[in-house]
């Protein structure tokens, strides 16, 4: 599964990827197909498929994923004009991708609520 796992291969650093920022345990690149002049998804290296499938275990990664995301919104410069946090959980949600993944959505004036 994760051998498969295109968000897996990115964190191994086995797919191209524009990274803009990684740690030990996360990494940040910017999405291929951009929702937003700003739009950066930050994974966990380790595959977890969603949201439904995180442990207690896992809170600290959690918290990764947010700091990382916080740090790339200020290097990015949307830190002050706002941005958007989103993940995607199952078919609803409009998850495509199912290695867990936080979106990073700025540069514009995004619309609530969203489709
Ligand atoms: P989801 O719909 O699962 O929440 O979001 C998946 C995101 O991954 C989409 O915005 C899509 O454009 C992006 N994506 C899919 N494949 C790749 C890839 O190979 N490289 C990068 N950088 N982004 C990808
Ligand atoms: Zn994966």
């Amino acid at each position: 599964m994760t051998d498969e796992c295109i968000f897996c291969k990115i964190g191994r650093g086995e797919l191209d990827a524009d990274v803009v920022h990684k740690t030990d345990d996360v990494v940040a690149f910017r999405d291929i197909d951009p929702k937003a002049p700003v739009h950066v998804l930050v994974i966990p290296r380790r595959h977890i498929a969603s949201v439904n499938d995180l442990g207690a275990d896992d809170a600290d990664l959690v918290g990764a994923l947010y700091m990382a995301a916080q740090r790339v919104a200020a290097e990015e410069g949307v830190a002050d004009s706002g941005y958007r946090l989103v993940m995607n959980v199952g078919d609803d949600g409009g998850q495509a991708v199912h290695h867990i993944h936080l979106h990073l959505l700025g540069g514009r004036a995004l619309a609530w609520p969203p489709g």
